[in-house]
């Protein structure tokens, strides 16, 4: 696909008459001009609903505000609409309002766990950092639906210097992981400021920066951007791509300039019913994606967030996509299929079973042909006794942090501490029973 093909020339034409290709590849061109009516969207698509349609929509609209950019709309096949991925991501549909049981407003418990303003913190050493209320296009299938368009902001220093400190405060911290919104809706000069205050704390190792920018407004990844983020390496960078249409040209350049500045690139996707959720399209999304030097690393069963029942699917597709992946394909191209615990568990793999039984010396195992095989377990494996201190250790590690490392979980009983039996639930039942 050529920048400034046909439907992009079109609608840019409809914005204003006589723009030319340098306006379109302008991202506050963009940004300006971003669709947020149905009047607008019919107007610069073509796409014509029916009276009924308009109202439910408006009616939606009202709930779930619509945000889409003249480049995401141009992908839409207009004459195919109803079944377009594209379509589906960015036009709003009345299914929005319907909610089920065992929905929630914030299904990931994001506010419950936020110590300060912007910050999550779920696992003991990254924190999330949310650095921007905003996105360049609403995705229907946002799991912040929620705060979508609520009031749209992009924090002051002052708000996000709270976030900053937050992390100062916290050696544990050494993975910082910047979301919103999309991070890069703020402008480069603020971007620089935030990054350059993060890096020059000593315990930050990493900054993560999630963006859908490449996917719906790749034009935001300017040479200018490109720079400024080089002088914070390590920056790793993840990207939302979700459909291999999304793979434009305008796409992969967005997408070479990262690569080519040093940052290695995750991708996320969602699995949408009706977008996304068939093996094929699956298998040529994240041979595609690693085409263009993006590892695929997660991908999300649909959150329980309002709004969203009609995008999922039950986890057995999940399960049956990574089946077809598994094997079948680069083992780079296979993301890790994930469930975001609700409540706040955090996101917990799922896979097929290739474990199918073992004894005390051997693991019966299958491959994704069918093949059923067996591994032949060491004889003479010497027990080492872990209670995950290092100090008595024979291994030669040489870790500094080794003797304030602490297990956690189910690591915690797998390790040799005698204390730990068992993990149970505050308040059961059958321990409140007992005598002392
Ligand atoms: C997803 C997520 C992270 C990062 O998790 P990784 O598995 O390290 O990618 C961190 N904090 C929160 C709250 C998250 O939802």
């Amino acid at each position: 696909m050529k920048i400034f093909n046909e439907p992009q020339q079109v609608i840019a034409n409809r914005i204003k008459e006589n723009s030319t290709i340098s306006h379109w590849k302008d991202w506050k061109w963009q940004l300006r001009n971003t669709i947020k009516t149905i009047d607008q969207f019919e107007f610069l698509t073509g796409i014509r609903f029916t009276e009924d349609e308009k109202e439910n929509l408006k009616e939606t609209l009202d709930k779930f505000p619509l945000s889409v950019t003249p480049y995401y709309a141009s992908l839409i096949d207009e004459d195919n609409y109803q079944n377009d991925p594209v379509f589906k991501q960015a036009m709003a549909d009345s299914k929005e309002l319907i909610v089920l049981e065992n929905e929630m407003a914030d299904p990931l418990s994001e506010e419950s766990d936020s110590p300060v303003e912007g910050i999550t913190h779920r696992y003991p050493d990254r924190v999330l950092f949310h650095v921007s209320n905003i996105c360049s296009m609403y995705c229907r299938h946002c799991t912040r639906k929620r705060k979508v368009g609520d009031h749209d902001f992009i924090p002051s220093k002052e708000q996000l210097a709270k976030g900053i400190e937050y992390v100062r405060n916290n050696p544990v911290v050494r993975d910082v992981l910047l979301s919103g919104g999309d991070p890069f809706m703020l402008s480069d000069e603020k971007i620089d400021w935030l990054l350059s205050a993060l890096s020059s704390i000593p315990h930050v190792e990493i900054i993560r920066i999630g963006t859908r920018m490449p996917v719906v407004l790749p034009y935001r990844i300017t040479d200018n951007l490109v720079q400024i983020l080089k002088k914070y390496q390590p920056v790793w960078i993840n990207t939302h791509f979700n459909h291999p249409r999304e793979l434009t040209s305008s796409a992969k350049e967005a997408v070479r300039k990262l690569a080519d500045g040093g940052f290695p690139l995750g991708n996320q996707t969602v699995l949408l019913a009706d977008v996304n959720d068939c093996p094929r399209i699956m298998k040529k999304l994240v041979q595609k994606l690693v085409e263009n030097r993006i590892r695929p690393y997660y991908l999300y069963q649909c959150d329980l967030s309002e709004g969203l029942s009609h995008f999922r699917t039950p986890v057995g597709k999940g399960i049956e996509i990574m089946e077809s992946l598994i094997g079948h394909t680069s083992g780079f191209a296979v993301p890790t299929y994930v469930i975001d615990a609700p409540g706040g568990g955090g996101k917990i793999p799922v896979m097929p079973n290739y474990l199918i039984s073992w004894s005390t010396n051997k693991v019966v195992l299958r491959n994704y042909e069918g093949v059923i095989t067996t591994y032949k377990e060491p004889e003479h494996y010497e027990n080492k006794f872990c209670d995950r201190d290092c100090s008595d250790c024979k291994l030669e590690l040489n870790l500094q942090e080794g003797d304030e490392f602490h297990a956690l979980g189910i690591e915690k009983l797998l390790s040799d501490e005698n204390d730990s039996i068992s993990l149970i639930p505050e308040n059961n039942d059958r321990h409140s029973r007992r005598k002392v």
